[in-house]
């Protein structure tokens, strides 16, 4: 999940990271409200959760609170890269001396996170990766031991830091490490960090993932989920606890476990048919989930055929067959099925499915070539 901006710079402050003063406005009158508050020059920036809105126009300095509303009026009506601008951020405008990049990772080849650091802040860090990549300085994360002054103090040396803001930096640096582990964050970015004509050391924005998977303990995070980026589909899957993804293809998948999902899609790739999604109903799904998953599926127009892949353990194949019915009855489906169940009460849901006119089949590779036909049309 990705936190807007002005979300992960409010986390940043709490942390102690200084940030510009400023607030976040729907309307371009509030913006204006908000820079005749602060004063002097403010920067009206476009709050997407996408990169690089300084070059798409979606960042703009205005010098005073009438040019603020006038900007603000401009940038909420835009869309970068395709996501409308909904909100922007009014922030005082900073004088820049020099701007530098700052980020914490994870480094799954490593299994550690990672701090990386360049002196050429400002632009993408891919961007630095490709053109400058000698200007990168990376340092891996022991997580029992965190960091320490003498990790800040390389960092620093690292990107030829001059040496007055060594201590502001590593104080920086140690912040962002806590925001990053409280938050089970999978990045947290400041790009740039800044330092100003005033000779301090400011983050301008920010940036922070945070790992699906622990959101369950992170529920104030979960709230602030802008679900604008995200597919329909997607968004309503999350509501019953449904981990899927909408992919290109025209072979529905209706699958238990995350392996056994990955293993149909790969089967049906094998036979050269092309899956519409990923889904994992999970283990012990009930009629209402899987009607609801259904539903889902057949909300895609691209889907032309669907497999249903269940090896019933702690999931109940009648359970199961019992929510395909009522999601037939439901969205009265027009696409052919392919049903694959075994294991617990698996007789009992194939005998409920037999007068469904559905297409049965015994093993994966079996259901997947029916499915794999029936979505082109032919017979099997
Ligand atoms: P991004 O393009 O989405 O990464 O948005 P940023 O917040 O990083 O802003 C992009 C660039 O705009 C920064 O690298 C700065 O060069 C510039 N910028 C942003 N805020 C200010 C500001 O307050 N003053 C000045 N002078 N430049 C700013
Ligand atoms: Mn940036």
């Amino acid at each position: 999940m990705k936190l807007h901006e002005y979300q992960s710079k409010q986390i940043f402050s709490r942390y102690g990271i200084p940030i510009p003063k400023g607030r976040v406005a729907s309307t371009a009158v509030e913006a204006r409200q908000i820079a005749e508050e602060l004063g002097g020059r403010v920067v009206i920036k476009s709050q997407v959760l996408v990169g690089g809105r300084g070059k798409a126009g979606g960042i703009k300095v205005a010098n005073d609170p009438a040019e603020a509303e006038a900007f603000a009026t401009q940038i909420l009506s835009m869309e970068i890269k395709g996501l409308p601008v909904r909100k922007v951020l009014v922030d005082e405008a900073a004088a820049i001396e020099q701007e530098i990049y700052l980020g914490i990772t994870n480094d799954r080849a490593f299994k550690k996170p990672v701090i990386m650091a360049s002196s050429a802040g400002g632009v993408e860090i891919e961007e630095v990766a490709k053109t400058d990549p000698d200007k990168i300085v990376k340092m891996h994360i022991n997580p029992l031991i965190g960091i320490k002054d003498y990790h800040a103090r390389d960092i620093a040396a690292g990107i030829d830091l001059p040496r007055e803001h060594w201590k502001q930096f590593g104080e920086i640096l140690k912040a962002l490490w806590q925001v990053y582990n409280d938050h089970d964050a999978t990045l947290a970015e400041i790009n740039p960090l800044i330092i100003g004509k005033d000779k301090k050391l400011k983050a301008l924005d920010g940036k922070m993932l945070i790992d699906d998977n622990a959101l369950f303990r992170h529920p104030e995070l979960s709230e602030m989920r802008d679900t604008d980026e995200d597919a329909p589909s997607e968004v309503e899957a999350r509501k019953y606890g449904l981990t899927f993804i909408k992919l290109d293809g025209n072979i529905g998948c209706m699958v238990n476990g995350a392996g056994l999902a990955m293993a149909s899609m790969d089967i049906l790739k094998l036979f050269g048919g092309d899956p519409a999604n990923f889904l994992d109903i999970g283990g012990g799904a009930g009629a209402d989930k899987v009607s609801a998953a259904m539903r889902i599926i057949l909300s895609d127009p691209n889907v032309k055929a669907i497999l249903f892949n269940i090896f019933g353990g702690i999931t109940r194949c009648d359970e199961v067959a019992k929510g395909i019915l009522i999601a037939m009855a439901e969205v009265k489906p027009k696409v052919p099925m392919v049903v694959r169940l075994v294991g617990t009460n698996a007789k009992e849901g194939r005998a409920m499915l037999a007068d469904a006119n559905m297409i049965t089949a015994e093993t994966l590779a079996d259901a997947a070539q029916k499915a794999v036909n029936a979505a082109k049309g032919v017979q099997s």
